[in-house]
């Protein structure tokens, strides 16, 4: 993995060295079992396995580094690299980060972090039995649809509903059940690529179902649609254009339309809002994004929409809509192999209940960084340079993002810390201070503009702040 960072020795000298001097060097490397036997490592907590592992790795690369020429590195040296390379080892991959980028939902960052109430069900549910396909009534096998189910139809106004595993799981199973070896009208403009290579046309064919497209990129209208229609067409599909605006000479047809000409012509009608909201961005002086309850309320068959987005919870696909459709899909084979989780079921119905009992804003993460007040944030990004006293660290204004596929162009005004380089010579650069922050037991993700390290604070919760300053203050001072 990581090479082992001994003390370099430089073997520079211009005479070789004799033999007597060679054979001396080797026998001042010390061996794997004196090293074993120093306290440092023998009473360290280490498993033995381990140490012996890191021991044997270290003065082999000792030795490579011998045969290389350099003198070899103290005992010290080796034990020291022998509990880093431990240390290193016992990293976890997958780590939790402070995420300073001002992206609310940022896709590389793991999207929306989920409530603590929601972290919290998680955790119990994983860490123990669960009723999950359990009916503690009867004493039965039940259901994992059950548990959802009824938060579902209350908070969207649909007859039914279901969560799978991912939102592009639940487009491709709600195509699968519904059309496939029939006919999917959509329009030209929303045959669209979502990220991570997610790309419209070929869920619809993956589905079984053939994709027949309508009006041209800018312009579709009703008429479009209806024209296309044949005794083949299962369904006509509308997608959010979730990462992008067409903007200018354009049309597009509305749900409520769609929805309508689906009851006329007894063809079903699919929305895949993508991030889909209970609750409206315009709240907090964002622009449109759809909202679940208005799909529903239009008349669409069955609505799509992420768990993970702008719903704020777990990774989730979540379908709802009319019974019929939503049982055709639970019933469909696709729908064991794209099943949602325990652990994310549990978060799930937690963060379904926030919306319920009115505390969404509060409690759930992504709408609290949304719903921030700039006074706030402002107060918090002059307490933190306060706290750093560096010219280097000033208090700043910055625009935050959405970001997951949301809200696309859309910005809000925020505050932040901007860190500037060094003027000094050979002072590190924006780059090596953005590389330190990231390398932070809690690594810190920033921004990196016009020669600038830029840390939003919209995204960073306050009780983090302290990591933050911190870390800054270590930073300068390397
Ligand atoms: C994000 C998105 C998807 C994919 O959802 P995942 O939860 O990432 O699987 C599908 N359709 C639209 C319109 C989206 O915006």
């Amino acid at each position: 993995m990581t090479t082992d960072n001994l003390t370099p020795v430089d073997a520079a000298g211009a005479t070789p060295p004799s033999a007597a001097d060679e054979s001396a060097r080797w026998r001042r490397l010390p061996s794997v079992d004196r090293l074993l036997q120093d306290p440092a490592l023998s009473e360290s907590e280490w498993p033995r396995a381990l140490l012996v592992d890191a021991v044997r790795a270290v003065v082999a690369a000792a030795r490579a580094d011998l045969a290389a020429g350099a003198e070899p590195p103290t005992r010290a040296a080796l034990i020291d690299a022998a509990l880093a390379r431990l240390r290193r080892q016992a990293t976890p991959s997958l780590r939790v980060v402070i995420n300073a980028t001002g992206v609310v939902l940022h896709t590389n960052l793991g999207r929306a972090p989920i409530s603590d109430a929601a972290a919290k069900a998680m955790a119990e549910v994983s860490a123990g039995y669960s009723n999950l396909e359990f009916d503690l009534d009867s004493g039965e096998r039940g259901s994992r649809h059950t548990h959802v189910r009824s938060l579902l139809r209350e908070l969207t106004g649909a007859e039914d509903g279901l969560a799978v595993n991912n939102n592009a799981g639940a487009v491709l199973l709600a195509l699968s059940a519904l059309a496939s070896g029939r006919e999917i009208i959509i329009s030209r403009g929303q045959a669209v690529e979502i990220g991570g290579g997610f790309r419209i046309p070929d869920v619809m064919r993956q589905s079984g179902g053939d994709l027949v497209e309508v009006g041209t990129t800018n312009r579709t209208y009703l008429a479009d649609y209806e024209r296309a229609i044949t005794p083949r067409t299962a369904l006509l599909l509308r997608v959010h254009p979730s990462n992008f605006r067409v903007d200018g000479f354009v049309h597009s047809v509305g749900i409520d339309e769609l929805a309508d000409l689906g009851q006329r012509a007894g063809v079903a009608v699919m929305d895949d809002v993508g991030s889909g909201a209970l609750l409206n961005p315009r709240t907090f002086g964002l622009g449109d994004e759809p909202l679940i309850q208005d799909s529903v309320r239009a008349g669409a068959t069955v609505v799509c929409f992420s768990g993970d987005k702008l719903l704020g919870g777990p990774q989730a696909g979540i379908i709802v809509g009319k019974s019929e459709a939503v049982e055709r899909i639970r019933r469909h084979p696709l729908a064991r192999a794209l099943r949602i989780d325990k652990a994310c079921l549990a978060a799930l119905e937690a963060t379904l209940r926030h919306y319920q009992r009115g505390e969404a804003v509060s409690e759930i993460p992504i709408w609290r960084a949304i719903a921030r007040s700039t006074e706030e944030l402002e107060q918090r990004a002059s307490a933190l340079a306060s706290a750093i006293a560096s010219p280097r660290v000033q208090p700043v204004t910055m625009r935050s993002t959405v970001g997951g596929g949301s809200l696309p162009q859309e910005t809000l005004p925020s505050w932040g810390l901007a860190i500037a380089p060094a003027d000094s010579p050979g002072a590190q650069s924006v780059a090596t201070l953005a590389e330190r922050l990231r390398r932070n037991t809690t690594p810190i993700v920033a921004r990196v503009e016009r020669d600038t390290v830029l840390l939003d604070l919209r995204t960073v919760e306050p009780a983090d702040d302290d990591v933050v300053r911190q870390a800054i203050v270590t930073i300068l001072n390397e």
